[in-house]
Order: structure tokens, then sequence, then C-alpha cells
């Protein structure tokens, strides 16, 4: 491994399904010799929406304080970031808005984790799939995926080709194209996420040819392990730059919402 490399994805139990505490995420950090990580925790959202899932608006303060005190307790050591991953879900775009004008924030990634109210990446519903056609709900997906480029709330769209969690591949393609034309057009980056590489379809996100297809429209990717536990951390980075590099890509970080590398 290079000595550059920074995990820009990580939770902390503050979203109610991430154990270990922030240190212990950093010391991990540390001794797989990265370079720095960024805390991107599921951000709060409307009352409504994905609740038990996330920080409450209420833990936004605590969150902060722990990173930056983990950020003070690495300085020289590791460099430490402070993040979101926000969701994007039409008609809560302005309450994200308020959160993200709240601190100052290193990186914002912008996930889409449901399809109207169906959390399509929860285990729990991954029958709906059957119900569903795979070319429509791709459509459905990547729709909501530029309309979140476009809103200009995020640096990056989280693990892009998502839907294909549990195995359900995208065969057709067309939409994924097309929105990473959007993403290319809006300047954002791409998540380069490896947690799929510890789910059913065994597959980083995004796919390789969909890197590819980022990398000739020179959209950059963020590393990203989407670390649930400390042991996640900088999980299989190696395999990652070796993806991204295969097809001519490059890696950036982001501080102060601005893109490095
Ligand atoms: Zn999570
Ligand atoms: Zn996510």
């Amino acid at each position: 491994m290079t000595s550059t490399l920074f995990d820009s994805h990580m939770h902390t139990p503050l979203c109610g399904h991430a154990t270990g505490t922030p240190r212990e995420y950093a010391k991990a950090a540390v001794d797989a010799g990265l370079t720095g990580v960024c805390f991107t925790d599921h951000m709060p959202m409307p009352a409504w929406y994905d609740a038990p899932w996330r920080m409450r608006l209420g833990q936004l303060e605590r969150y902060v304080e722990e990173v930056r005190q983990v950020q003070a307790d690495f300085a020289g050591e590791l460099d430490v970031r402070l993040g979101l991953e926000a969701d994007f879900h039409p008609g809560t775009e302005r309450f994200v808005e308020g959160v993200l004008r709240a601190h100052d924030w290193d990186y914002v990634i912008g996930s889409v984790h449901y399809l109207g109210a169906w959390g399509f990446d929860n285990p729990e519903f991954v029958a709906e799939y059957e119900a569903r056609d795979l070319t429509q709900l791709y459509g459905d997906y990547y729709a909501l995926v530029e309309d979140a480029a476009r809103t200009e709330l995020f640096d990056a769209i989280g693990h892009l080709d998502l839907p294909k969690k549990f195995g359900h591949l995208d065969t057709d393609g067309h939409a994924a194209l097309h929105a990473l034309d959007v993403i290319a057009e809006r300047g954002l980056s791409l998540d380069f996420n490896t947690a799929g590489w510890r789910k059913p379809v065994a597959e980083a996100y995004p796919a390789p040819d969909l890197t590819r297809a980022a990398a000739a429209r020179g959209i950059p990717f963020v590393l990203g392990s989407d670390a649930h536990r400390p042991d996640e951390v900088g999980h299989r980075f190696a395999d990652a730059v070796k993806q991204i590099h295969d097809v001519g890509g490059r890696t950036v970080t982001y501080l102060a919402r601005v893109r490095h590398g």
C-alpha cells in the first residue's frame, strides 16, 4: 500500500448499528497504515425518515465533539476529518441543508437508501426485489441519484450501484451511465465503497465496468470502507486502488468541502 491512503467512509455507534468507539476506528486506521480518515456517520434526518438507523438531531453536537476529540488526540499521527453520510430523499432537502450549515464539515456523501418507503438495502426487506422489474428498479434508483447530484448538497455519491447488494445485478446499464454523465457534469466524486466485498454481491461499489465508465468521464473516487466496526477500517484498500488504477482512475480526499489530490 502507498502511504497516502485515506478512509473517508466510517460510522460511529451514534447511528445505532455500529460498534466500537471513534478512537478505536482511528487506532485501527493507524494500525492499517492509513494517512487519515474522515468520519461520515449517518446524519440526522427529519423524525419520520429512517429514524432507527441514524443519530438523532439532538446527538449531532456530541458527534462533532467526539470526532474533534479524536482529531486532537491523534494530531501528528493521523489526519482525522469530520464528515457525514447524508441521505437523499425527496422532500428532505431543506432539512439536510440546515444540518449541513450547522457545522464546518470536511466531506458530505449523498446516498440513496430508499425507493419510496422501501429501504432496499435492508436485508429484512430483500423479498421485495422479487416483486420488482429490475430494469425499472435501477431506472428509478438512478433517477434519484441524478436528483441527488443536482442538489449541490453533496461532495460525492455514496455506493453508486447499491441495489446490487444482495446479487440483483443491473443487466441494462443505461440508467447508470446516464447518472454518471450527470455526476461528471455536476463535478461530484464517487464513494469507492469496499463494503460491497463484504456483502452477498461480493463486488465493491461501483462495479469494475462502472469504475471504468466513471474514470473515462473524469470522475474521481474517494476511498471508503463504510466501516461499522473498527476491524473494517481500510478494508481491501489495496484491491480498491488496483481496480481504480487499472482503468486510469484517480483518488481524492476532501478537506473543508474542497477536493484534494
Ligand atoms: Zn450504516
Ligand atoms: Zn450508505
